[in-house]
């Protein structure tokens, strides 16, 4: 018996909790983080979650990673200036919380250095 229970994010892709949702594509969805950190805080997920954080997904899937990477960029480019920081949080350590891979897509105030 598989009582793996769904990641958060897989219950955002099968709208079981709901999210403002900016792009969705057959293996790609992308919503505003909940805690934005940004003017535009945008995480962009591969529906899969069978990748727990980037490395495992560019060792298994290094196609949906460059995917991940040009939705980003045509987020940062619909919702900001076009220039965006990338984040993926690797580990408890360093932060991630949800383990399901996402992509942090930062931007806006860039200028105003607040983006660390
Ligand atoms: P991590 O810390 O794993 O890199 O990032 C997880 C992110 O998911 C955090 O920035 C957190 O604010 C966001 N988050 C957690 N739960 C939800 C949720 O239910 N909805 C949305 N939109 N974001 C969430």
């Amino acid at each position: 018996m598989d009582t793996t229970e769904p990641s958060i994010f897989s219950r955002i892709v099968a709208r079981e909790i709901p999210a403002d949702v900016v792009f969705e594509s057959e293996r790609i969805i992308a919503f505003r983080d909940i805690a934005p950190q940004a003017p535009v805080h945008v995480l962009v997920v591969p529906k899969t979650e069978a990748y727990r954080d980037v490395t495992e997904l560019a060792a298994g899937d290094p196609g949906l990673l460059a995917e991940v990477v040009a939705v980003a960029r045509d987020i940062a480019d619909e919702h900001s200036d076009g220039d965006f920081r990338l984040v993926f949080n690797t580990g408890e350590r360093a932060g991630q919380t949800v383990f399901h891979v996402h992509a942090h897509v930062l931007a806006g105030g860039l200028e105003e250095g607040t983006l660390g």
